[in-house]
């Protein structure tokens, strides 16, 4: 008998770094893994963040069982209070995955609303039309899972985020034994993460960074120890936590994140650590630099968080100075190095020493590396494969792999957002569904190209205003043109370029006029094209132009 396809839809998550989310489908029925955030460009005024485009899935809410998480990071769960909103249905993930979503559908005052299913790991589901397996991977969050769907194509394999750490903090591997079993009985298709596809061998184990602590802090025994991570990066905080209590250093958190995500992961005993070992960081600065250790979000550069503020000399509680060694434990994402060179650069301002990737291996990556890529391959030995979670060139390389190990050019596709794939006995394409970027403004709600251009032209060249009053009886002007401007003119020049500008609108009006044209929209469309015309044969320049025509 033939089997009926499996519908693979990508919403978000290829060709970019963010916005993780795709849809399974099979009978009709519906099942989405992942709903993820992106963080916006520089010149993304006042984005704060891009969401998947749900619509696709908001118009089929009915047929959606569920949304399985595949672990807690913002590229995996950020948006699914915006995607909860239209779809209600049940969320299911580890409870440290869970917990990590629950804090922020708390901030939006949503989690009474959702029903949180708990799985262990290891443990089947059955989930709308299909069995999910959740296999444990290492990652650069407690409790991250590698998924396995039994469907009518076969099993198809998503990797989640993962590396093959096998010396991991929590001593919970990745179950590889698991996934030899899939490969014996046949993989269908394999989806997994292309972060580090480009990079060749394997990625450190993240118990070395600990190592490197070790040492920076047995190095340093009379200063003080700020360090910087992920709020979420569990591990890394614990390994920080044991190197202080190790030295007879007390460890404050600074960063609301950070003191949320400590607690939660005691509470579900993932972080080993007493009461004893925390001090009040408003007693910081009472304490001899020794035998303190400061544990901040910021290591991004994020302009709101603890280490930003510390850089900038406004920490209420806390006041760096050339006592202090800040280590950045981190790697700025792809597009943040203009702001972490910048807080680098204030810590240096407050006398402070700064250690970063660059200079001390304080940093592992959560993503395989080529190496641990080649491993996953061999052990699923998938029938087809779509390289997810990447930037274009990362989807690429991750492709190149997978021939290089035996897949023939029909079994392996490169998909982008919006892409709809069927599985058969290979891949084909039968579709395309809206997935562009959902802008988020988050004083203003959703926020379209439009006006998000217009953000940029106003960046870019500044503003001109234009007004007149007409006198439709005398077919003249009623009040003299004017013109002002901002963000471009500058002192002397300025008076000379709105003159021109005037002159060039009162001409302009004055023709139309004198053709009998006495109506206000025409007139002012008139005046803005005016307007327009001599800003870009002077300048080249095209500011937003407001012009405002009144026929009295
Ligand atoms: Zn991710
Ligand atoms: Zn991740």
């Amino acid at each position: 008998m033939a089997r009926r396809p499996v519908r693979v839809t990508f919403l978000g998550g290829l060709g970019e770094i963010g916005r993780n989310c795709l849809a399974l489908e099979q009978d009709g029925r519906i099942v989405v893994v992942d709903a993820g955030l992106m963080f916006p460009e520089p010149t993304m005024y006042g984005v704060d963040l891009i969401l998947p485009d749900f619509r696709w899935l908001i118009e089929r809410r009915d047929r959606v069982d569920g949304i399985v998480l595949t672990h807690g990071h913002e590229d995996h769960t950020g948006a699914l209070r915006y995607l909860l909103a239209d779809v209600r249905v049940p969320i299911y993930g580890s409870a440290m995955t869970l917990g990590l979503a629950r804090h922020r559908l708390t901030e939006a005052q949503m989690s009474g609303q959702v029903s949180f299913v708990e799985v262990a790991d290891g443990e089947r589901r059955r989930i709308g039309p299909f069995e999910v397996e959740f296999i444990p991977v290492t990652h650069s969050v407690p409790g991250a899972h590698a998924l396995a769907f039994r469907t009518e194509a076969g099993v198809i394999v998503h990797s989640g985020d993962f590396k093959l750490d096998s010396t991991p903090i929590d001593q919970r591997r990745t179950d590889v034994k698991r996934l030899a079993a899939l490969g014996s009985e046949g993989v269908a298709l394999l989806l997994a993460d292309s972060t580090n596809a480009e990079e060749p061998g394997f990625v450190a184990s993240e118990r070395t960074v600990g190592v490197t602590l070790r040492r920076l802090f047995l190095e340093r025994p009379d200063r003080r120890l700020v360090v910087a991570c992920f709020a979420s990066h569990l591990h890394r905080v614990q390994q920080v936590i044991d190197v202080a209590r190790e030295q007879g250093r007390r460890v404050a958190l600074m960063g609301r994140s950070m003191e949320a995500n400590v607690k939660l992961a005691r509470r579900l005993h993932q972080l080993r650590a007493d009461a004893g070992d925390f001090i009040d960081l408003a007693l910081v600065d009472d304490i001899e630099p020794g035998k303190v250790c400061v544990i901040c979000t910021g290591s991004q550069g994020e302009p709101m968080a603890a280490l930003t503020k510390l850089s900038r000399g406004d920490g209420r509680v806390m006041q760096l100075t050339d006592h202090d060694t800040v280590v950045l434990s981190s790697h700025p994402i792809p597009g943040n190095e203009w702001s972490v060179g910048r807080v680098i650069d204030d810590l240096h301002r407050l006398g402070a020493e700064v250690i970063d990737s660059s200079k001390e291996p304080v940093h592992a990556s959560g993503h395989a590396r080529q190496g641990e890529l080649r491993w996953l391959h061999q052990l699923l030995a998938p029938r087809n494969f779509i390289p997810v979670h990447g930037e274009y060139r990362h989807l690429v390389h991750h492709a190149a792999l997978a021939r290089s190990m035996g897949l023939g050019p029909k079994h392996v596709l490169i998909c982008e957002d919006g892409d709809q794939i069927e599985v058969g006995v290979d891949l084909h394409r039968s579709g395309r569904v809206p997935a562009g970027l959902h802008y988020i403004d988050g004083s203003a709600g959703d926020l379209d190209e439009r006006p998000l251009e217009e953000r940029r032209m106003l960046a870019e060249f500044g503003v001109v205003m234009v007004t007149a009053a007409i006198d439709p009886e005398a077919r003249e002007l009623a009040q003299p043109v004017r013109a002002s401007a901002r963000g471009w003119f500058n002192g002397e020049s300025d008076r000379e370029i709105l003159a021109a500008i005037v002159e060039a609108v009162r001409g302009a009006l004055g023709e139309a006029l004198a053709s009998g044209d006495v109506d206000e929209e025409s007139l002012t469309r008139v005046a803005q094209r005016a307007t327009g015309r001599l800003l870009g044969q002077r300048f080249r320049r095209q500011p937003v132009v407001l012009a405002s025509v009144a026929v009295l």
